[in-house]
């Protein structure tokens, strides 16, 4: 096994190693490269104690906000690489930081602490691969699998729970047998841990390639996080636009929408609300009425307990509210779109309606399809001519009304915006002439 470690990562090393110290490439960055994907970042080990190593780089800038966990960060050519003392790691009494750490001398010792054999792998520029659990193994079987006992080690540190189905999606793995069973038994973990590094967790889970049947198989842990979706598994829709459960409608739309965290999420929380809303008719057909608000609201829930930032909420609740409404099938009706949901939404929308199209029967896929393709056709169409759609695209702006003699205040705002209803409409082409001359007319009206 030869790992080709980029020239700043092995000049550290080669420091490091001369002057009489052991020093690898650990963890993520091995397991990444041997699995053929770049490495985010190198990081390194060693049984240098850190002041050892701040002496050994003094002619280098380096940060020391790690020190206390071992780690000293050494900036070269302006990137950062954490150099880490081997280390233990002691008791866990709060399920989530180690009461104190031990810097021990033997690297084997520092690989059995970390969270799965693939990413308990060290390298060395000469004496090469150092793998004392098998993880090379692992990862030519597709396999998450703890170091170790995975009761204690998911004890040690709750956040395991969701790192192993995070990386297992990531990478289409599926968790080795003990270690999943390990994740349903202490799932209530997740209860002491930050919200803050579930949802970083979360979304890595969300965006991962092999996401849905793990959506399926830990559908227990999710509700650990998010219990607002409980009450989607297993749930008859009764309605022949759809042949699956509502959770397993969910799971097959997340996994049909591309990998990215507001549609992820969309997807995941698009239909939280239909239980709420279950209705039905005098035929035994199953309704949903006004479903996309309710599950707006409880994905709003969800989102502001996991401290999610404003700007991702704001996108993913707009995708959710909206995700049932009709997309545009006219001009006019494309640049209100448009005007609505922003260029970035709207794309956003169709991406939306697309996936959930795919996660419904599809007998009823041919209809929902021409709408689709329709509606992408106008919008397309309409951002490429760089059409009107916000106050900010008409021909005209505030500076040439109050040359026309309006006064600046609530009255200008008006008329911009009568003026763009009508761009909207189409009844008015977005030309200048034509708009002053529209809204000389208002003037005078008034
Ligand atoms: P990524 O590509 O997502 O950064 P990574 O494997 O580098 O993956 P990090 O979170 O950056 O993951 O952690 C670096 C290494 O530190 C891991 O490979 C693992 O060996 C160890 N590690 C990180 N977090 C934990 C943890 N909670 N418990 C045990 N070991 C951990
Ligand atoms: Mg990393």
């Amino acid at each position: 096994m030869n790992i080709t470690i980029p020239t700043a990562p092995l000049g550290l090393l080669r420091r490091l190693n001369g002057a009489g110290y052991e020093a690898y490439v650990v963890g993520g960055c091995v397991r990444d490269a041997i699995m053929g994907r770049a490495p985010s970042d190198w990081d390194i080990c060693t049984n240098a104690l850190p002041q050892q190593v701040i002496d050994l780089f003094s002619d280098h800038p380096v940060a020391k906000t790690g020190l206390q966990h071992g780690t000293v960060m050494v900036i070269e050519d302006g990137v950062g690489y954490e150099i880490t003392t081997f280390r233990t790691d002691g008791a866990y009494s709060d399920h989530r930081h180690p009461d104190q750490v031990a810097f021990v001398s033997s690297l084997r010792e520092d690989l059995a602490r970390r969270d799965f054999t693939i990413n308990a792998m060290a390298y060395h520029p000469e004496k090469g691969l150092v793998d004392c659990f098998g993880g090379r193994e692992d990862l030519a079987a597709g396999l998450v699998r703890c170091v170790g006992d995975p009761d204690r080690r998911f004890q040690e540190d709750g956040l395991r729970l969701l790192r192993a189905l995070r990386f297992a999606a990531r990478f289409g793995f599926r968790v080795e047998r003990s270690t999943g069973a390990a994740i349903h038994r202490n799932r209530s973990l997740l209860d002491h841990i930050a919200v803050e590094r579930i949802f970083t967790e979360l979304k890595g889970f969300l965006v991962g390639q092999g996401v849905g049947p793990l959506l399926r198989e830990y559908r227990d842990l999710v509700a650990q996080v998010l219990p607002e979706l409980e009450p989607m598994f297993d749930f008859q829709q009764h309605n022949p636009h759809h042949c699956w459960d509502v959770w397993e409608h969910t799971v097959r739309a997340v996994e049909a929408v591309e990998q990215s965290t507001v549609l992820r999420l969309t997807m995941l929380f698009h239909d939280c609300g239909k239980p709420d809303c279950f209705t039905r008719d005098e035929n035994g057909v199953g309704h949903f009425y006004h479903h996309g608000r309710r599950s707006e609201e409880l994905a709003d829930q969800m989102l502001t307990r996991l401290r999610c930032d404003n700007r991702l909420r704001k996108q993913v609740l707009l995708q959710v509210r909206t995700h049932d409404q009709p997309l545009p099938q006219t001009e006019a009706a494309g640049r209100r779109f448009l005007n609505r949901m922003g260029e970035e939404g709207a794309l956003q929308s169709l991406a939306v309606h697309r996936a959930d199209m795919l996660a419904q029967a599809p007998e009823t896929w041919p209809e929902k399809q021409s709408m689709l393709d329709n509606a992408e056709h106008i919008l397309r169409g309409l951002l490429e001519k760089r059409a009107c759609f916000g106050i900010r695209d008409l021909a005209v702006n505030g500076n040439d009304l109050i040359a026309l003699g309006y006064r600046s205040g609530p009255a200008l705002g008006g008329e911009l915006n009568r003026l763009l209803e009508l761009v909207l409409d189409g009844t008015l082409a977005n030309e200048r002439e034509t708009l002053l001359e529209q809204a000389e007319g208002d003037l005078k009206e008034k």
